[in-house]
């Protein structure tokens, strides 16, 4: 569920027609809902109340301030990959103790930051990287928390790139490895071992992938008797792009649930895609339509730069005109939507069948909250859009659209050149 709807052939979010929006705001922009995503944060909230979790908000999937301190301010904790995540974090005044810490490749200066912000731990992904933080909560005087990430080697169903949680992925310890590391916790007096996390891929539909990894690990820590206070579960949760028929919260929590309880851990989870997801849009403008004798496309002023998605996993949303013609139908007619950018992958749907549009039309390219302008760039030189969100009766500019000297910030020409 969310708050794109449809009245009187126009496209709203919430109580405000995106029409009006774009009337003062240039194409292409983002559009976030904020009760959207109050309302996911609070479902999944909801369905784990018995057993109170941490619910870290992936901070990857959408960093904007604005979405970040909506979440923080009604009670969320952040699951952060970098310490330019760590940084944004402290910007809308998250608590230390609800910051959890993933990522393979975490430097010395960014593990320094986050043990002097006291986060409530790393997720650990490597020995390597124990030993590296061990060395450093050493020469700080400090006692960390850690936990291990655990690749469970399950395989769930969605595209490749997103699967994590596969024995051949780059993330997380094999249960050899993390047996080892408990074993010989004496290696590090600066750490507390007092987690485990999983994280097996993003997109999951169904619950026995979740349900699997959760038994593995369960298994294991009994099995080994290894004594850790957290299991922090991930994120993964896939949500309705097209026509996917997802797991509820409600109903993953029930599969989950009764294992979760009987381990007695504090549960902690880190819902990206499912929180932000569907919160968000991201408007743009018919630039032309042209047709070639093979077939017809809709070029739009936004691209692969802005949403990456379709390019870089095939990834399907749904695109709908923001205001549809009176007893407008869908063209027979198939076309693709794609963006100006010099780049043959550069698209935003294939194969689509809509309405008759024309320039100056605007469209909204669905479920775009997620993995959206966090993954934007500036390639070929395209100022990056604006994020918008609203909230009650009124719509805000939570981050201002790029201007051309946005793009050369930071560049020189070295006096040799010139
Ligand atoms: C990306 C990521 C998440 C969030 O994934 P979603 O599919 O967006 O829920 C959670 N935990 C970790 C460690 C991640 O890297």
């Amino acid at each position: 569920m969310h708050e794109f709807t449809f009245k009187n052939n126009e496209l709203y979010c919430e109580t405000i027609r995106v029409g009006d929006i774009a009337k003062r705001i240039p194409t292409p922009f983002y559009l976030y809902s904020y009760k959207t995503l109050l309302d996911h944060y609070r479902k999944i909230r909801r369905a784990f109340s018995s057993i109170k979790p941490l619910i870290c908000f992936s901070v990857k999937s959408n960093s904007n301030l604005a979405v970040l301190k909506a979440l923080v301010k009604n009670g969320a904790g952040l699951d952060i990959v970098s310490g330019g995540e760590l940084y944004r974090a402290r910007l809308v005044g998250a608590s230390p103790e609800k910051i959890v810490y993933a990522g393979v490749g975490k430097k010395a200066d960014e593990i320094g930051n986050a043990i002097k912000f006291g986060i409530l731990f790393f997720n650990v992904e490597s020995e390597e990287e124990l030993e590296e933080i061990q060395r450093i909560a050493h020469s700080m005087k400090k006692r960390v928390r850690v936990g291990l990430r655990i690749n469970p080697d399950v395989i769930p169903k969605t595209h490749d790139y997103i699967v994590t949680g596969k024995g051949e992925s780059k993330f997380g310890l094999d249960f050899e490895t993390a047996h080892k590391i408990f074993n010989s916790k004496r290696r590090f007096p600066n750490l507390d071992i007092c987690g485990v996390h999983i994280h097996i891929g993003s997109q999951i539909l169904t619950s026995e992938p979740f349900e699997n990894a959760i038994k593995k690990v369960l298994s294991f820590l009994n099995k080994e008797r290894i004594p850790v206070k957290y299991f922090n579960i991930g994120g993964g949760l896939g949500i309705v792009y097209s026509l996917e028929n997802p797991q509820t919260a409600k109903s993953f929590a029930k599969k989950v649930l009764p294992m979760l309880k009987k381990s007695r851990l504090k549960i902690i989870l880190e819902p990206g895609r499912f929180i932000s997801g569907n919160s968000g849009v991201l408007v743009t403008k018919v630039i032309y339509t042209k047709r070639t004798p093979r077939k017809k496309f809709i070029i739009v002023d936004s691209g692969m730069n802005d949403l990456l998605r379709p390019s870089l996993y095939e990834a399907y949303h749904k695109i709908v005109p923001v205001k549809l013609a009176e007893n407008s139908s869908d063209t027979s007619e198939r076309l693709d939507v794609v963006g100006p950018i010099c780049e043959t992958g550069d698209f935003l749907g294939k194969d689509r069948f809509l309405p008759q549009l024309n320039r100056g039309d605007l469209l909204a390219v669905m479920g775009a909250g997620a993995y959206g302008f966090t993954m934007s760039s500036n390639y070929n030189s395209r100022p990056r859009a604006a994020e918008v969100m609203v909230i009650g009766k009124g719509f805000h500019v939570v981050r201002r659209h790029e201007n051309y000297r946005d793009l050369t910030r930071g560049e020189v020409i070295p006096r040799v050149l010139r």
